[in-house]
């Protein structure tokens, strides 16, 4: 399947391509206001990456009356829904004509291996799009119950101006869930990716500028959180906050909101998302799937299955096979290697807090079983090894904390009743899996686990159709399916009596 796309494939692009890190403000690229710039550290190599506009509060003010003058024009929300479907779906299939050149900036940013991202995030990204441009043409109103001389129709109007503050792990992807349904509905946006991830995101406005979106409707403006994301947070002409990010922020922008004007909030915040194995499972599947949850985009994902709940009888057995599965196919090395399953963390700074936390574990107690070690130091890169770990308890800190690193923490239980405990005796709620052969046990546990997403006997399957969120203090609100439409819409009730 990787044919032509060898090492030296992607070096040679690499070597080729301009990165451009200005703003995309009303159709077109811009410096931030006062000329100011930073400068990304690739975390494949230690070199530097992109130079970027940093972009501030007046930055932002301009994006945001960009975006509020094409709202107020009409000249997308009042589109011919036919034609709106035809500009997003021109928009999907551009992603796809672009998706070499897409993957390579987004592997140059994040240090994912680039076919992944060539194969996954760039490929979810433009399905997304489509998915969402295909329900332009099929959102429909209601008309509500009322006596023969009145008819009330209840209409689904756009907000207006969306903020979207993404995170670094999967860029594309959850830029995608945040662009579809919110432009879908009528929206204009104004997105601020993270500090670390800017490149695929300007690319693709500059793309949805080439399909026809017409200027204002998308805006990117790059810059850092406490900057450029606090000031969108707080704007008095925001309508909505649509974030996805680390639970701590989640509640600033909850503050900020509260602070401003009051802007809806939907957030998809952090995991700790525990993997249920009763002694009566497939442990080969168990094993399989504990290790690509866990471990798949170096364990920055945040539906993540990082905390393994496993029967106390299976558990040695669970950890070897996880451990052989670990070996034999998560293959760790440089990205742009056609054999590399997972590549480097976000940064250097992100990868000597994981080993950090990795260190107050073992202080506290908790067993290295294998890996999660520093890597490939010699490349210049942020390179760690994925590996488990055995905690004392589920009070342990590697249990409890969010590590968003290769790192899988097992706890051992006895019985349904304490892994249902174990499982939900955490802050987050996203996702969660339980395997077992007892098809009764499996319906009661996953209805048991307080989480947005419970996986039977598999883990990460899903699809565009499902909504995607947390419960706790994994936030709220939902991305994906037709649902993520209702989150960028409001009802509005127009009441006329006859005669
Ligand atoms: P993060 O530090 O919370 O940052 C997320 C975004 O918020 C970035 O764009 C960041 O900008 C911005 N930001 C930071 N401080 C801000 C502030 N004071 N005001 C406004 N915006 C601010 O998260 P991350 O490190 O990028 O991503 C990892 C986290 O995201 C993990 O906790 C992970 O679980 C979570 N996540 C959740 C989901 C989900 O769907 N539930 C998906 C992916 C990731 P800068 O980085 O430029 O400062
Ligand atoms: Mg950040």
């Amino acid at each position: 399947m990787t044919g032509q796309y060898t090492r030296e494939y992607w070096q040679s692009a690499l070597d080729a391509a301009t990165l451009n890190g200005r703003m995309f403000i009303n159709g077109g690229f811009e410096d931030a206001a006062d000329g100011t710039t930073f400068v990304r550290i690739r975390p494949m190599d230690g070199k530097p990456g992109g130079t970027f506009a940093r972009g501030k509060a007046v930055d932002i003010d301009r994006a945001v009356a960009a975006a509020r003058a094409a709202f107020e024009s009409g000249v997308w929300r009042k589109k011919d829904p036919a034609e709106k479907k035809r500009i997003l779906l021109k928009w999907a299939d551009l992603i796809r004509e672009n998706r070499e050149e897409l993957a390579l900036l987004e592997t140059i940013d994040v240090g994912k291996p680039v076919m992944a991202s060539l194969n996954v995030d760039v490929a979810l990204a433009a399905n997304c799009i489509q998915y969402y441009a295909e329900l332009c043409d099929k959102l429909y109103d209601e008309v509500a119950p009322t006596g023969p001389n009145d008819r009330a129709i209840v209409r689904k109007v756009p907000l207006g101006v969306i903020g979207a503050i993404t995170p670094w792990n999967y860029p594309l992807i959850i830029d995608s869930w945040k662009l579809g349904p919110a432009l879908a509905a009528g929206n204009s946006v104004v997105l601020k990716p993270a500090e670390q991830s800017s490149l695929s995101a300007i690319r693709i406005a500059e793309l949805a500028s080439q399909a026809g979106l017409p200027d204002g409707v998308l805006n990117i403006v790059t810059g850092y959180g406490e900057e450029a994301g606090q000031a969108l947070a707080r704007h008095m002409d925001v309508d909505m906050i649509a974030f996805t990010g680390s639970t701590e922020v989640g509640k600033l922008i909850m503050g900020y909101a509260a602070q401003s004007n009051l802007k809806r909030v939907a957030l998809e915040l952090g995991g700790k998302s525990p993997i249920v194995v009763f002694a009566d499972a497939d442990l080969d599947a168990a094993a399989s799937a504990a290790a690509w949850g866990c471990f798949y985009n170096a364990g920055e994902t945040c539906h993540a299955s990082t905390r393994l709940l496993a029967e106390r009888s299976i558990m040695d057995e669970l950890i070897s096979k996880i451990e052989e599965v670990t070996a034999r196919e998560i293959t760790l090395g440089h990205p742009f290697e056609p054999s590399a399953q997972i590549g480097a963390l976000i940064e250097d700074a992100h990868l000597e807090k994981v080993l950090g936390m990795i260190e107050a574990g073992e202080k506290e107690g908790s067993k290295r079983a294998f890996g999660a070690e520093k890597v490939m130091a010699e490349t210049g890169g942020s390179y760690m090894s994925p590996g488990v770990f055995v905690a004392k308890s589920n009070s342990d800190s590697l249990a409890r904390n969010e590590i968003f690193g290769p790192v899988l923490t097992a706890i051992a239980f006895d019985g349904e009743e304490e892994a249902l405990k174990l499982a939900n005796d955490t802050n987050y709620g996203l996702a969660g899996a339980v395997f077992t052969s007892d098809m009764g046990k499996a319906h009661r546990v996953s209805e048991g686990i307080h989480a947005g997403t419970v996986w039977i006997n598999t883990y990460d399957i899903s699809s565009l159709a499902t909504p995607f969120g947390g419960f706790k203090q994994s936030g709220f609100g939902r991305d994906r399916s037709v649902h993520a439409i209702d989150k960028y819409c409001d009802y509005k009730t127009i009441w006329q009596r006859f005669g």
